[in-house]
């Protein structure tokens, strides 16, 4: 163990508060985590929503980092590609790579589990359940608690505060409150609602292939299927809010099974209690949240959730938040542990990275939801494929490079754009299709590799 290097606080002991605490304890820090919420383990959260998360690498070399993969392990499925369910019927199979690549998918609650129960095993870290965080005084590092318990509000002062309360953030209000903070809020106009598809056989109804995440693009309806253990699947319908195909008009359960059948009747026939689901869960509002700075005088910093929200179209949002972690712990390395340093090193690394993957998001989810039901797009994947066989070191699709790879996320922005470039010269080639399974295509992509932009 690390020798004695003194006291932080945590203010939410989510995914991201969590992991961080488990840094900090490594490096030999007596870490306290304030939660709002009791323990999961012992009280339900209260909403019926289990978000599927999908852990890429730099997320998985968080928690190798400090020890936590094995447990989170063992209640992930692991993914190979993704299938895509055409408004014709027909179903694509498209694999992640070619070698082998997979994709860890866990459901919220069981890796907030696991993450909680191997952090509770270090002797550093203590959590404080039931303790939700009301007033921050930024200047003093003095943080107001209210807990059923006590008989009045819990006052901690502390020299280093992590706020990782995720994007309802009480500390990150305190900051708004300052002079000069930046704040960017936008919201998706798409909503999401999760439901279920249950692992129980339907006499005549083909199950969905394990092991892949399904998608049925629909323009404004998005349904995406994601496996979980047990063989079970957790649905997210994303629809707008207000218009002809939205939550809004879907308020009877005859408009919600027309759209059903209309969008996705395979995936309707594997839903006994859709109806009863649709009109008992929450819909949740997606969105992106930047704000600048993180850092208040080299001893209070913003985390995760708390810091950059973005849409969850890529899978990114925890893979951030755990690589906010694992980037912190390098930097108080480098700075031999001296905060104000660290966290400004750390700021300065974090915050052009947060805010490409924030927007590489949200232009994902045009692909998503309005790309790829068109039969080009399926073509358009062909050919990138194609062209990161032939020039692996030049080209790879930039959902490979977010989630195989823990290139800096500006980095990878800026190598997608090149990309994009590339690929819209090999499909503006005219007749591609009679092309592209053909050894000519091999020629039109290198020249278009070697045309300069
Ligand atoms: P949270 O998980 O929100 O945790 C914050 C914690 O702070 C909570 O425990 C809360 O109770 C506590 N808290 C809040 N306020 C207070 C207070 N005042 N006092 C004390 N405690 C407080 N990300 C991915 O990487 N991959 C995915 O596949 C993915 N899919 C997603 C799908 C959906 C539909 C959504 C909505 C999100 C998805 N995300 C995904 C994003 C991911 O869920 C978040 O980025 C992640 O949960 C953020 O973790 P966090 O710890 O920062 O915040």
């Amino acid at each position: 163990m690390e020798a004695r290097r003194g006291e932080v606080t945590v203010v939410g002991a989510g995914l991201v508060g969590t992991l961080a605490a488990m840094f900090l304890a490594r490096r030999g820090y007596d870490v306290t985590v304030y939660e709002g919420r009791p323990d999961p383990r012992k009280v339900a959260p209260p909403s019926a929503n289990s978000i599927n998360l999908t852990i890429a690498r730099r997320g998985w070399n968080a928690l190798q980092a400090v020890g936590a993969h094995t447990a989170v392990e063992r209640v992930c499925v692991r993914q190979t590609g993704r299938y895509i369910h055409l408004e014709d019927g027909k179903v694509g199979f498209q694999p992640y790579g070619d070698n082998g690549e997979t994709i860890y998918c866990v459901q919220r609650i069981h890796l907030h589990h696991a993450l909680l129960t191997v952090a509770e095993e270090d002797p550093r870290i203590h959590f404080r359940f039931n303790h939700r965080c009301t007033h921050v005084d930024l200047d003093r590092g003095s943080l107001t608690f209210t807990h059923h318990d006590a008989t009045g509000p819990v006052q901690v002062q502390s020299a280093r505060v992590l706020a990782t309360d995720g994007a309802s953030s009480v500390v990150r209000r305190a900051f708004l409150a300052l002079a000069g903070t930046q704040y960017f809020q936008h919201h998706s106009p798409c909503l999401y609602k999760e439901l279920t598809v249950p692992n129980r056989p339907r006499p005549g109804v083909t199950p969905l292939a394990g092991n892949a995440v399904h998608i049925w693009p629909r323009g404004e309806a998005l349904m995406l299927a994601f496996p979980n253990m047990g063989g079970s699947f957790t649905c997210g319908l994303m629809l707008p809010f207000l218009g002809e195909v939205s939550f809004s008009a879907l308020d009877t359960p005859q408009a919600f099974l027309d759209l059903m059948r209309r969008s996705c009747p395979d995936l309707l026939a594997l839903m006994p209690d859709a109806v009863v689901e649709f009109f008992s869960r929450p819909v949740l509002m997606l969105g992106s949240m930047r704000c600048h700075p993180w850092v208040h005088d080299g001893r209070v910093a913003l985390m995760g959730d708390a810091a950059h929200g973005m849409v969850p179209f890529l899978g990114q949002g925890m893979n951030a938040g755990f690589e906010d972690c694992h980037v912190l712990d390098q930097c108080l390395a480098a700075c031999d542990d001296n905060w104000a340093a660290a966290l400004a090193a750390w700021q300065s690394r974090r915050k052009p990275a947060c805010d490409a993957v924030t927007e590489l998001s949200e232009q994902h989810f045009q692909e998503l939801s309005v790309r790829a039901r068109n039969p080009r797009f399926l073509l358009q994947k062909k050919v990138e494929q194609r062209i990161h066989r032939l020039f692996p070191d030049r080209f790879t699709p930039v959902f490979n490079l977010l989630t195989f790879t823990d290139l800096p996320y500006e980095r990878i922005a800026e190598q997608g754009a090149r990309q994009e470039a590339i690929l819209q010269r090999v499909m503006g080639t005219p007749r591609l299709e009679a092309l592209v399974d053909g050894p000519q295509l091999d020629d039109v992509i290198r020249a278009a590799i070697l045309t300069p932009a």
